[in-house]
């Protein structure tokens, strides 16, 4: 999978029915062909045991997809969140927790909380939502 700049409607569709493909998307933005361990600094890795994790070929520390970014711990199913980060992020798109709460059938609090999560990390990166794409989202560093 190739990822653009921006992500095309059917690329979000996509992402959005399937966790494993949101993890590899996550994964491909992250470290690209440029994995660095945090732990040794070591660049040689192989496929970690939990889908799109990696590991370090030296001191065997596996990283997941979503480490360091703010999918970490998310506590509900992933492709979810990548819609709500999403939505967040378009202009125009974005709607209330209730109406994600309604829509993904999470509870209306989880959605808040992973909102205003978003919402946060779109102010760190110094810029309204205009301007910011999932990529920089997923690229700050949580
Ligand atoms: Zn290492």
């Amino acid at each position: 999978m190739i990822f653009k700049e921006d992500i095309s409607p059917e690329l979000a569709k996509e992402l959005f029915e399937d966790s494993e493909k949101v993890l590899k998307f996550i994964a491909e933005i992250k470290w690209n062909d440029s994995f660095v361990c945090r732990k040794c600094g070591h660049t040689n890795f192989c496929e970690g045991k939990s889908p799109s994790s990696r590991r370090c070929t030296r001191c065997k520390t596996e990283e997941s997809a979503t480490a360091h970014t703010l999918f970490h711990n998310c506590k509900f199913p992933i492709n979810k969140a990548f819609y709500i980060a999403y939505q967040v992020c378009v202009e125009g798109k974005d709607i209330s927790s209730y109406e994600y709460s309604d829509q993904l059938g999470l509870n209306q609090m989880t959605c808040w909380k992973f909102r205003k999560r978003i919402k946060n990390c779109v102010i760190k990166n110094g810029a309204d939502t205009k301007s910011v794409t999932i990529q920089k989202i997923l690229l700050t560093d949580f």
